[in-house]
């Protein structure tokens, strides 16, 4: 029996929640579920989006899934994802974009893994205006050799255990010298200790462009914390959409699975959110626990599902779709 806090999330989260524990549940893995509130939920019950014990559930399970959560703008309130991060040291953020057949989309068989910088860069939240107009605006990015080789250590580690071949490592050091150029000096000499997987290194406008040109050219990239952001989102969208992206936040003790997308208020309570994400998410959670058997079923049945492409939601078909717990019921169908 694995014991695991699961954080169900604001907006379209509590559904997606709910199919990803039935799924994992026909699977027939033995979960005992904390189940904590953080988040708006966690605002209306405690006044607090993170609360001491969602806190203290992690640091008794060290394993936790999260659906999406919401910071409300301009509330005071600090961002809840970017606090976990920091309270566990979640120094990498692994996102995956693949292929699935049946799905439309402008590639097929894209199969690369982002390996973001989790814990610091341009993320560090350290800024503040200049002088009382507001006019001026100031940010601080932070970069150090720790930091850097973490998570460079991570990426060609996991490089190597997937069998994988590749590893980009994405920079903009012809600008930003001192920072980024830490970081892709750092990188290349993690690279160095792995002589049997490739490496390159390429500017992050580059990279954008040539992923959209032909991503499949690449296989891992490493990079710092906006850059992995933003190109991850650019990624899930070569291959059918945020409702397909998973996500793991790694740290060395601690390990947070959560889906790529926020809570999207846009469609919250209409049960026509894609559960795929917190689902592909629930499956790399499995992998990370040992249970790689009913993780490599769970992740078949969704491929069957996609590719038969009849019990999918709206996201991925305009016509006849179903909704998140129809398309959750014939994922388990398919176990
Ligand atoms: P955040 O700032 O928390 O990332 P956001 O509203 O900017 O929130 P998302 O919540 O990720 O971004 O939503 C972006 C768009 O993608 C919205 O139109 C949303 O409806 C859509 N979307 C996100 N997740 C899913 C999903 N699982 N299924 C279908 N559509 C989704």
């Amino acid at each position: 029996m694995h014991k695991i806090t699961l954080i169900a999330g604001d907006g379209i989260g509590p559904s997606i929640a709910e199919v990803t524990v039935r799924v994992i549940e026909a699977s027939g893995v033995k979960i005992e579920w904390d189940r904590v509130d953080a988040g708006l939920t966690a605002i209306d019950k405690y006044k607090d989006p993170l609360p001491p014990h969602v806190i203290e559930s992690i640091k008794k399970t060290k394993i936790a899934l999260k659906g999406p959560l919401t910071t409300p703008v301009g509330s005071g309130f600090r961002s809840v994802n970017v606090a976990l991060r920091k309270e566990f040291d979640l120094y990498a953020n692994v996102r995956p974009t693949k292929s699935f057949e049946g799905v439309p989309s402008r590639y097929s068989d894209i199969d690369l893994v982002i390996i973001r910088e989790n814990t610091e860069g341009l993320y560090t939240g350290i800024e503040h205006f200049i002088g009382a107009n507001e006019d001026i605006a100031e940010m601080v990015g932070i970069v150090t050799r720790t930091g850097s080789q973490r998570v460079a250590e991570y990426a060609f580690e996991f490089a190597w255990k997937q069998g994988r071949k590749k590893v980009t490592i994405v920079h903009k050091a012809n600008i930003l010298k001192y920072t980024q150029g830490l970081f892709l000096k750092v990188a290349h000499e993690v690279a160095a200790r792995y002589p049997e997987i490739d490496v390159n290194d390429r500017i992050i406008d580059n990279t954008a462009m040539q992923l959209v040109i032909n991503p499949h050219q690449y296989d891992v990239i490493v990079t710092t914390n906006l850059f992995g952001d933003i190109l991850s989102d650019l990624a899930s969208g070569l291959v059918g959409g945020l409702g397909l992206a998973p996500g793991a936040n790694i740290g060395f003790e601690t390990a947070i699975f959560e889906a790529v997308h926020g809570s999207a208020p846009d469609i919250a309570g209409k049960n026509i959110a894609n559960p795929c994400a917190l689902i592909l998410a629930g499956v790399a959670m499995l992998r990370h626990i040992g249970e790689v058997e009913a993780a490599g079923r769970i992740e078949t049945a969704v491929s069957a599902v996609l590719k038969e492409g009849k019990a999918v939601t709206a996201d991925l078909k305009k016509q006849g779709a179903v909704g998140t717990s129809e398309m959750g019921e014939a994922i388990i169908a398919k176990l």
